[in-house]
């Protein structure tokens, strides 16, 4: 099979397109052929070698397919399911091994590309809108990279809980995309000082919750613009790691409560992994939850795809191809 291999950390010239066995599925596992691949953030990290795996790697963790073979012991799935996961040992390849545990059905009518789409970011936008901070009608939320994968989903699930949401962008497609999606208000932050106009478009007040996904060009900022004992939910680092700051200093700043969640601390039991992927992946389903699906490329074109994400040319989701 067709596979995409890092031997060394590096630039997205690493990121090689090799041939390798089929794999085979032990105990407790299932191969998928795979269909649709996720791209997503966090391997430009392990790519670059910010997060530490051991080498050779074949990167990716989501993708949505069709089950090849069970593993000794497995039950609950069949030869031709419609499945996918955030837990794939590998999805940069034709085929993969997933732990059963971590691999869902996806709904009837939703195609890989949607139900790979919807997975990793729908899921961590839920969390982050559920449960981090539950949001409830009437409040107001801060989201950076409002075009981006996460933000165009969290915005559209934000407004359907009611929530009043302000996002920033880079640019004005961006802005355009994200206002389909719901924000009342976009800041196109290199215009604008987005401090400032979020305190503007507040009268003076702050919002009830920041989710902060760019970190070290936003976090001071977006402390900044919380009511008090409101939220920055701090959840990515899309601009580098937020630099040490002095926690006392800014909590005088007015009540402050951060949070640095991850995705696998909210789906850690079966019950919620099925709850919050059944919840998007029916939403998606049942065109409730809008995907943006432009960015599709080859597998063979992988770094292509990470150099772009990593240059803020991309919106929505990001996919690979088998
Ligand atoms: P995005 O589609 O949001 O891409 C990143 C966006 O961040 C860019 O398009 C850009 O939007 C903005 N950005 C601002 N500054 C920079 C910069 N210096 N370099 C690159 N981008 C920048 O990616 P995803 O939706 O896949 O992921 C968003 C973030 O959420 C990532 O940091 C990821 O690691 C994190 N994440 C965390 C999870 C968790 O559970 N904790 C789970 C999933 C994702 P613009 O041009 O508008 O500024």
């Amino acid at each position: 099979m067709k596979a995409i291999q890092i031997h060394e950390t590096g630039g997205p010239e690493v990121l090689t397109l090799v041939d390798l066995p089929i794999p085979e599925p032990g105990p407790g596992q299932i191969l998928i052929r795979v269909e649709a691949i996720g791209l997503n953030f966090i391997e430009v990290y392990f790519r670059k070698g910010v997060y530490k795996a051991s080498l050779p790697l074949t990167p990716g963790s989501e993708a949505a397919g069709t089950v090849e073979e069970l593993g000794p012991g497995v039950t609950g799935f069949v030869a031709g399911d419609s499945v996918a996961s955030v837990s794939v040992l590998g999805s940069y390849a034709e085929y993969a091994l997933v732990p059963a545990t971590q691999l869902v059905k996806t709904p009837e009518g939703l195609c890989p590309e949607h139900a790979a789409a919807a997975m990793l970011q729908g899921m961590t936008a839920h969390y982050l809108s559920h449960s981090t901070f539950p949001l409830k009608a009437g409040d107001t939320a801060l989201v950076h990279a409002g075009a981006g994968g996460v933000g165009l989903l969290l915005t559209q699930i934000a407004v359907r809980l009611g929530a009043r949401v302000i996002t920033t962008v880079s640019t004005a497609a961006k802005a355009e995309l994200s206002r389909e999606a719901g924000a009342s208000d976009v800041i196109l932050y290199t215009e604008q000082d987005f401090e400032a106009e979020v305190k503007r478009i507040m009268g003076g007040k702050g919002v009830d919750v920041v989710y902060d996904s760019v970190g070290k060009t936003t976090f001071e900022g977006s402390l900044n613009c919380l009511r008090p004992r409101g939220m920055v939910a701090l959840f990515g680092a899309s601009s580098g790691p937020v630099p040490p700051f002095d926690l006392i200093q800014l909590a005088g700043k007015g009540s402050l409560f951060v949070t640095r969640p991850t995705l696998w601390h909210y789906i850690a039991t079966r019950a919620e992994l099925e709850g919050r992927a059944g919840d998007v992946l029916g939403w998606a389903a049942k065109g409730e939850l809008k995907l943006r699906t432009e960015h599709i490329y080859l597998l063979a074109d992988a770094a292509q795809a990470q150099s772009d994400l990593e240059a803020r040319k991309t919106t929505g989701k990001i996919l690979l191809e088998p």
